[in-house]
């Protein structure tokens, strides 16, 4: 909150700040403040608070009282530690002006350097430098940044002319200009300003000064800054400082330069000082990509004295901040000046090599490191991805929206994609958009792509679900789902053609490209171990194969938390045998089809039941309306419809008539709130019979061989403890007599899925009668809620975001203040897409839940988001 009154201070000198004062002054005025303190040589300087930018605002875009007074009262320290002066001809003071919010924010305004240059103090930095062709430089590129930056005049204009000034002096490089075509290229400068202002360029540099101030509070709120708070959840109402910094000239003369460099590699997180060195030129200049950088030993080798004497500083400042620091600097005439220090961006197989190594140097403890990787950059490594040292040309990009590499052969509707995956063929499922029609051709996909949608979109939510690479929005790309086709950038690939896409970056790739596998480091492995023995909360996975199953084991999964059954109908050959049973005219014809499908299920459960032997298996019964297993109605009207005109095949068309009136029959208006779940069991008791059947005969089989099968039944959509009781009535009967029959005893429970916001209300009531309970999110969303995720997703939840009526997708965090109140009371499991979600398992951790259940690829993310949900609380062994 602003304090009022003449006692604020809106303006801390470098000299006077901390690392402790970060939300204050922002993560750059904080790390400049933090080495001025430690001793180290920092440009002096000033900081203009977070607050005063609030107050900014507050009052209407205006600087706040007896803010201007300070800049002036610490500017005038500054320059009497300098010796030099704002607007001094003789010895002149230049500054840059930086923003810097809390966090690192690309979307706000650059930095304006050399400041305070006009035309008398032009005067006297050629003088004092005895060169004319530096001082002229570093006008025309004030005048540049400062028209570019402040006033918003588009930098091409600039551009352009520095180009038009070479081509003149038939110079290739910048530098080579001389003077008297750099005088002519200011006044270029200057007039472009003027067209474009309105006004003349400011010569007062105190008036340059403010300016440049208020531009940086105005860009706190440019579009482009917004939208990057958006996507990377920082808050509104931060506000950035501003801090004000005297010039050091790294393009002085040989024995200067600028560069950047990080303590550790952040690539690999390997323990080196890594970065690049520019020799006599200013910071822009290696951003900018205009000369070819050298690799930070450029520096040793040029000015080894100042290495060392970096080197030396780069190590005090990790020990400091317990954290490797990127670093910039710049060398001016052979002394060094440190510019900043932040902790540094670094991928996700550096993050988790550097948090171990650190663990083992000492300077951290393992809660820490557990703490520091993100779980979301695990997933980089437990997915493959495109080797970037191949440094191949993408023909598009999207949004990454499922992280993962994936080679395959275009297909363009999701019946090829199952039929040609079912064949063992990778493929590559590429639609404009998908919708559920399409999810049993996007399960054999290794990868989807769509040129439009956003990362809430419905490819991006299913392919994170399942873990498959998905690039989403990739609007260069023109889909032609009639020519089979896809072109972008001149190419076309045709269905059968191999692409590549790499989820994690948005990148597509024409053909085959190399990749690198993912394995499990031993660095992670032992940071993982770390994660298990922190966490209370359990991880299990959902797992509908043997094969998924499998996977879970082997990243660590506790137990199955959800087993859906009704992929196991999908499949190919049992999908005729699944309608027949259910277009069957009687009990006895469906009794027969039954029969048929109940070894095939036998199977699949005594695949997963074995495979994770020993650890709990929750088995959900059949939960779709049976109309999703029937083909599509409209598509029946427009078959019978055909057949009917031209009046072939009589015979067929009676058949269709049949089917048709069936699907018509289990037509339903709300398919979401329709005949599922639990429903079906009570009115087609046989089908779920038949399940437990399955399970009961595969478990008492199992234990047979002395393997120790732990299923667990759960009866899905229950809403009330008569609805639970009327179905366990039919089927604990079922298990108790297939253990009579086999002449064994197994271990089993009854429980249910609390996803109807009456069964969370009556939850005490409904647990006499279920042995155990788990939240089914994604439902208890979407009764929670009134919205049908299909609906809600492909229409206006994009938009809801958008306004901020909803902070995050529901379906991706479990909302707290609604949902979670529901879940409040119950400790047990949760399945479902929000189980492998950071956030989500914060909550459930802090709601007491017994384990998570997410895909099994995000085992090892949940096991080390579960972990920090522990370390957040502060309790740990510090
Ligand atoms: P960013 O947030 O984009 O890193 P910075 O404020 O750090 O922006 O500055 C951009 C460039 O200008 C960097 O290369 C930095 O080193 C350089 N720079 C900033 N202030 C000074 C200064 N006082 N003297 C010399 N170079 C500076
Ligand atoms: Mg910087
Ligand atoms: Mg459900």
């Amino acid at each position: 909150m602003a304090r009022k009154g003449r006692a604020q201070k809106w303006v801390y000198l470098f000299s006077e700040g901390s690392k402790d004062l970060r939300d204050l002054l922002g993560g750059k005025g904080a790390g400049v403040a933090e080495m001025t303190r430690a001793g180290m040589p920092v440009p002096p300087g000033l900081t203009i608070t977070t607050e005063a930018c609030r107050e900014y605002y507050a009052r209407g875009k205006r600087l706040p009282e007896g803010l201007w007074e300070q800049v002036e009262k610490a500017l005038a320290a500054v320059e009497k530690k300098t010796g030099k002066h704002l607007g001094d001809a003789a010895n002149p003071l230049l500054v840059s002006v930086r923003s810097g919010a809390k966090f690192s924010m690309p979307g706000m305004m650059d930095t304006v350097l050399n400041l305070g240059l006009n035309q008398k103090t032009l005067d006297g930095l050629r003088k004092l430098t005895g060169d004319e062709r530096f001082a002229l430089d570093a006008y025309r590129r004030f005048i540049q940044m400062f028209g570019k930056i402040v006033k918003g005049i588009d930098g091409e204009l600039f551009e352009e002319a520095l180009t038009e000034a070479k081509r003149r002096a038939g110079a290739k490089t910048d530098p080579e200009l001389k003077p008297a075509q750099l005088r002519k290229l200011v006044d270029e400068f200057k007039a472009i300003y003027r067209k474009e202002t309105k006004e003349d360029f400011p010569e007062d540099p105190k008036r340059q000064l403010r300016q440049a101030v208020e531009a940086v509070f105005a860009s706190w709120n440019t579009p482009r800054a917004v939208a990057y708070r958006r996507l990377e959840k920082i808050p509104d109402d931060l506000g950035t400082a501003v801090n004000v910094q005297m010039m050091a000239f790294g393009n002085m003369a040989v024995d200067s330069g600028t560069g950047v460099a990080f303590t550790r590699n952040p690539i690999t997180g390997r323990k080196e000082l890594y970065g690049d060195f520019l020799a006599n030129a200013q910071g822009e200049d290696v951003v900018a990509g205009i000369r070819n950088t050298e690799p930070i030993s450029g520096l040793k080798r040029r000015l080894p004295g100042v290495y060392r004497q970096f080197e030396e500083y780069a190590a005090r400042l990790e020990k400091h901040y317990r954290d490797v620091q990127d670093l910039e600097f710049t060398v001016e005439r052979g002394k060094l000046w440190m510019l900043q220090t932040r902790s540094a961006k670094r991928t996700g197989e550096a993050a988790v090599n550097i948090a171990v190594d650190m663990v083992r140097e000492g300077l951290i403890k393992r809660p820490e490191a557990v703490a520091r990787v993100e779980p979301r950059q695990l997933e980089q490594l437990i997915h493959p991805r495109v080797d970037p040292a191949a440094r191949l040309e993408p023909i598009g990009k999207g949004v990454p929206a499922s992280p993962g590499a994936a080679t395959g052969q275009a297909v363009f509707d999701a019946d090829t994609a199952e039929e040609w995956g079912k064949q063992g063929r990778a493929v590559i499922l590429v639609r404009v958009e998908t919708n559920p029609n399409d999810v049993h051709g996007m399960i054999e996909a290794k990868g989807i792509l769509t040129s439009t949608g956003g990362t809430a979109s419905h490819a991006a939510l299913v392919a994170r679900g399942m873990g498959r690479p998905c690039i989403v929005g990739a609007s260069a790309i023109h889909v032609d789902l009639k020519e089979r086709a896809l072109s972008s950038n001149g190419h076309t690939v045709r269905q059968g053609e191999e692409i590549t896409i790499d989820g994690t970056t948005g990148n597509v790739y024409l053909g085959r490209v190399s990749m690198i596998e993912p394995k499990p480091t031993p660095n992670l492995k032992t940071l993982l171990r770390w994660a298990d023995e922190i966490r209370r909360l359990e991880v299990w996975a959902n797992a509908d194969y043997p094969r998924d199953a499998l996977k879970a084991r082997e990243n660590g999964a506790q137990g199955i938390g959800l087993c859906r059954t009704e992929h196991m109908f999908m499949e190919e050959e049992r999908l005729p045998v699944v309608q027949a049973m259910i277009l069957a005219d009687s009990a006895e014809e469906r009794e027969k089809q039954l029969e048929k499908l109940l070894p095939i299920q036998r199977g699949d459960f005594e695949g997963i039941l074995r495979t994770m032997r020993g650890l709990p298996v929750v088995i959900r019964l059949i939960d779709p309306p049976l109309h999703e297993f029937l083909p599509n109605y409209d598509d029946l009207v427009a078959e019978t419809t055909e057949l009917r005109i031209t009046g072939k095949h009589p015979h067929k068309l009676a058949e269709l008539e049949k089917l048709k009136a069936r699907v018509e029959e289990l037509r339903e208006a709300n398919p979401m709130l329709g005949l599922r779940g639990c429903r079906l069991s009570i009115l087609f008791p046989e089908i779920t019979r038949m399940q437990v059947r399955a399970i009961m005969e595969a478990a008492c089989d199992l234990k047979k061989q002395r393997v120790d099968a732990r299923p667990e039944i759960m009866i899905p959509l229950v809403g009330s403890l008569s609805e639970l009781r009327a179905v366990k009535l039919e089927l604990e009967p079922v298990a108790e007599q297939v253990q009579k029959e086999k002449g064994v005893r197994v271990r089993y429970k009854f429980g249910t899925m609390i996803e109807i916001p009456r069964a969370a209300l009556t939850a005490a009531e409904i647990a006499e009668d279920a042995q155990f309970f788990s939240f089914g999110t994604n439902d208890l969303t979407q009764t929670t809620f009134g919205f049908s995720r299909d609906d809600a997703e492909g229409k206006f939840i994009v938009r809801y975001l958008e306004k901020g009526i909803l902070k995050q997708n529901p379906f991706e965090t479990i909302d707290e203040k609604g949902v979670g109140r529901l879940m409040a009371d119950l400790e047990i499991g949760i399945c479902g897409e929000h189980g492998g979600d950071p956030e989500s398992i914060r909550l459930c951790h802090q709601l007491g839940l017994d384990y998570v259940s997410c895909s099994p690829f995000r085992v090892p993310v949940a096991r080390l988001a579960a972990a920090q949900a522990v370390v957040a609380e502060g309790v740990s062994t510090k």
